[in-house]
């Protein structure tokens, strides 16, 4: 606290990121980086970009990416929005879409924390929906929504920190059931298995859908996250967007990005990479005696019925072993474990028998 703050700083709740030590030996499971680098295009393309032209300010609209991000997934680029990281994105959707005179946003009771941190910023109430026992979302609790008149839906798709998916179905009985409030859907995760709701936007124009280039495209370095809509509703984005920042894309992170955009092989070769080790781990942490949720994302979410989940969180760490360990109810017997290598897998396993054996 400083007098020297403005009066609503009291009352936020930051968001707190997974650490980032410098540590020699770390092995790092506890953000959802990409245990492989990002594709090899990307990393020509910011070499050649990095010029004397960086004198120049980057391209305010991000014409050639929101290009490339439309023509991937055949849209028009009036329905890209781009930003810096999908957090940003994302907080500018709070803001645009949001703020509906005190009226709540839906949204789980386990999902993505940053959204209360949003919430808060922007003085947006919220009506929590608790997950289902099995930590599905339940779609019935939305189709007939517990208040009356949300100010707007929102949750992962993949879910955060569970893993789970929720159907094309369903997120469309869910947005036909609100066609005058936006049905936010954030699939950081979506590559990884689930299918997105892209294809859902010609039928349903309240559907937002935001991506990353920070977890499937291994590029959460670089900062690049968008948003695809109904034009109108990016139109909006952009009038907070240009309240903020106009130039929130660096001409290195458009050049970047845009390559990554357009390797659609590489990222589908690092993809199943990734889905290759997580069955592989799955089945390790069962093998150990772990309950995991049925993942579509490039982490689990497993508990052990005898051990504690701080506990085993702090013991990995002891090994140099970072996982992400939530102290809220409900999950807090949970580790989130991001899918590594087969190797990172292999060391996190052999870790685990040693500290079960040893706690046991
Ligand atoms: C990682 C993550 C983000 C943030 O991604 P950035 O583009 O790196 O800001 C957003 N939503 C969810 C659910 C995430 O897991």
């Amino acid at each position: 606290m400083s007098r020297f703050w403005s009066d609503h700083l009291a009352d936020l709740t930051p968001y707190v990121a997974g650490e980032q030590p410098k540590v020699d030996n770390l092995l790092k499971l506890n953000t959802n980086e990409h245990p492989y680098g990002p594709s090899p295009r990307a990393l020509e393309a910011i070499k050649a970009a990095a010029t004397s032209q960086l004198r120049l300010y980057p391209d305010n609209e991000a014409v050639g990416l929101r290009q490339a991000i439309a023509q991937l997934h055949g849209l028009d680029p009036d329905q890209v929005f781009v930003g810096n990281g999908s957090d940003e994105v994302l907080a500018h959707i709070f803001n645009a879409l949001f703020r509906r005179s005190g009226r709540p946003l839906l949204m789980p009771d386990i999902t993505y924390s940053f959204y209360r941190t949003y919430c808060t910023l922007y003085k947006i109430p919220t009506q929590l929906v608790p997950l289902a026992d099995d930590f599905s979302i339940r779609v019935t609790d939305y189709t007939k929504s517990p208040v009356a008149d949300p100010a707007g839906i929102i949750f992962s798709n993949p879910n955060a920190p569970t893993g789970m998916v929720l159907s094309l179905a369903d997120i469309s009985a869910i947005a036909a059931a609100h066609p005058d409030i936006p049905v936010v859907v954030d699939e950081a995760y979506v590559d990884f298995g689930a299918q997105s709701a892209i294809a859902l936007l010609k039928t349903h124009a309240n559907i937002v859908v935001v991506h990353t280039l920070s977890k499937s495209r291994s590029l959460a370095g670089l900062r690049v996250g968008f948003a695809i809509a109904d034009a109108q509703i990016v139109q909006g984005l952009n009038r907070v967007k240009d309240s903020f920042n106009s130039y929130p894309l660096d001409t290195l992170a458009q050049a970047g990005a845009v390559a990554a955009i357009q390797d659609t092989d590489y990222l589908k070769q690092m993809c199943q990479a990734v889905t290759d080790a997580r069955a592989q781990l799955t089945t390790q942490l069962t093998a150990l005696g772990f309950q995991v949720l049925p993942s579509q994302a490039n982490f689990v979410f497993a508990r052990h019925p005898d051990h504690d989940g701080g506990a085993l969180s702090r013991a990995l760490r002891e090994q140099n072993i970072l996982v992400r360990h939530f102290t809220l109810a409900r999950i807090d017997q949970f580790l989130r474990i991001t899918v590594g290598t087969p190797e990172d897998c292999e060391r996190l396993c052999k870790a685990l028998t040693k500290i079960l054996a040893k706690t046991l």
